[in-house]
């Protein structure tokens, strides 16, 4: 049993179908390693682990009949566990979305990309740390606690879906669904050394899915390898009539048995590579770039001349959105209620004792970017400059098929380090917000380390629905390099001690 929790996704299907272990064995593996790791790292704000140890016997059972006959339906992933950010809706399990607002919130419904998974045979391990509302880039602003960075405990795991990264990098879960709404899933999946996709705007459905920023809201997945982020992520895309956003776009297969990069294109965007860049970070990118030359891609330099007005553009557009969604949360349509003489009172109270100082801040920015006088010098302006860095996208990809950048300027930083600086924080997310306010795929996968033993990952942005390309490069850079394979110390010392 000890090396189950090792295996990739198909390495699991495989010995579950071929009875080399039980599903409840999988299962066990995997809660072991949470119980081991949990106290130190903190990545699961809920576990499941009576129920996911039910549903393992269930598909022990499932698993048993279709041995008799091999020829009857099974589903893709029957009887392997996952573990789901917490602010995708599972029915019954307590989704707080990081907030204390949410406290008690327990969905009578399924978000529909855990239903495609439970569909699929997935078993839910438990719901991992977020920052609040997925508000931030460290889980610092967890109303739980942050998570800590595998790698290094004293480090953030980065954010928001900094539990699904830590447990995933932690083999306390071989894959888990994200958020990305400005850098959520590549930044966390870089920071712990691990791959992650957040895909095209209106590929995954976001029904279930706790809004932050509507326009800008993607559902991904995380795993080791690229090909099982790929392999999670083509069973919860496509179009659901519940999420008018949802696109009925045929799903591009990714040829992942082809090494071969003959042909591909990429392109270097100047703007990516600035001053103040960690140096560790950009050699390690410029490395890959050149692995994935040496499989036959070719290079040029790019422009996308308007990224410098990406973050301004986030966060006027995202907190404004963050308001809207988050004016819900307020004691009488959703959420406890604070004891209070009247309405106003109860309003105040709610929100204020339960929303974080971060997830209040954006409600008065966004608020005032929407409000009367100021929205068309803010809000509208920056909904103009939006459609610039879209179409600088737009003129990259006529010349290039993918685009290679850093994920963070930095590698995992210690906590504390821009908690009394908001600007700072946001300066983080520089490298993953172009890709959300444009709608396009980015895929993140390690390619090294600084000389403090953190990882360094880089992202390859893609054209719209065009994920396929970004898994095929991806696979075939993990094909020639070992990072993907390399496990933080302490999870080493925590498999040595079973
Ligand atoms: N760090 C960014 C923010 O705080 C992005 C978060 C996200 O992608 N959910 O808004």
């Amino acid at each position: 049993m000890s090396d189950i929790t090792g295996l990739t996704l198909s390495q699991l299907v495989h010995g579950l179908r071929s009875g080399d272990f039980s599903s409840r064995e999988t299962v066990q593996a995997y809660l072991a390693q949470i119980e081991r790791l949990e106290p130190t790292l903190h990545a699961f704000l809920t576990l499941a682990a009576e129920q996911a140890l039910a549903h393992a016997d269930q598909a022990d059972r499932q698993l048993a009949a279709w041995r008799k006959d091999e020829e009857s339906h099974i589903p893709p992933l029957l009887g392997v566990p996952l573990a789901i950010k917490d602010v995708l809706c599972v029915a019954g399990l307590r989704c707080t979305a990081g907030s204390r607002i949410l406290e008690n919130f327990v969905p009578p419904f399924n978000a529909t990309a855990v239903d495609r998974l439970l569909e699929s045979g997935v078993i839910v391990l438990g719901k991992t740390n977020t920052d609040e509302f997925a508000m931030g880039s460290s889980t610092e602003n967890s109303g739980y606690g942050p998570t800590h960075n595998p790698w290094n405990t004293e480090r953030v795991p980065g954010g928001s879906s900094g539990g699904s990264a830590a447990a995933v990098a932690a083999y306390m879960a071989p894959a888990a669904l994200g958020s990305d709404t400005g850098g959520s899933i590549r930044q966390p999946a870089a920071f712990c050394g691990i791959s992650g996709i957040k895909p095209t705007y209106g590929r995954v459905s976001r029904y279930g899915l706790i809004a932050y920023g509507s326009s800008l809201d993607c559902v991904g997945s995380f795993a080791r390898l690229v090909s099982d982020v790929a392999l999670i992520y083509s069973l919860i895309a496509g179009q659901d009539e519940q999420d008018a956003t949802s696109m009925d776009y045929p799903l591009a297969q990714a040829n992942l048995d082809e090494v071969d990069l003959a042909g591909l294109r990429i392109g270097i965007p100047d703007e990516y590579f600035i001053a103040g860049i960690q140096p560790e970070v950009e050699a390690g990118v410029r490395e890959a770039i050149k692995t994935l030359q040496s499989l036959g891609a070719g290079v040029e330099r790019i422009s996308l001349p308007h990224t410098e007005y990406a973050l301004p553009v986030y966060y006027l557009i995202a907190p404004a959105e963050a308001s809207a969604n988050l004016a819900r949360f307020d004691g009488i349509r959703y959420g406890p209620r604070s004891a209070a003489q009247n309405m106003w009172d109860i309003f105040r109270h709610t929100r204020g004792e339960r929303f974080g100082a971060e997830v209040k801040r954006r409600i008065m920015l966004g608020t005032y970017a929407l409000s009367a006088g100021y929205y068309d010098a803010y809000y509208g302006q920056a909904q103009k400059v939006r459609t610039l860095i879209k179409r600088d996208f737009e003129q990259a990809f006529e010349k290039v098929d993918v685009i290679a950048a850093p994920v963070a300027p930095t590698t995992a930083f210690p906590f504390g380090q821009h908690s009394d600086d908001p600007l700072a924080m946001y300066l983080e997310d520089i490298f993953t917000l172009p890709a959300n306010l444009a709608g396009v795929p980015g895929l993140t996968f390690p390619v090294g380390f600084d000389t403090q033993g953190l990882p360094v990952g880089m992202q390859l942005m893609g054209p719209h629905f065009r994920e396929d390309i970004l898994f095929k490069a991806g696979h075939a850079y993990q094909q020639v390099t070992d990072w993907h394979n390399t496990m933080p110390p302490i999870v080493e010392n925590s498999l040595n001690q079973k």
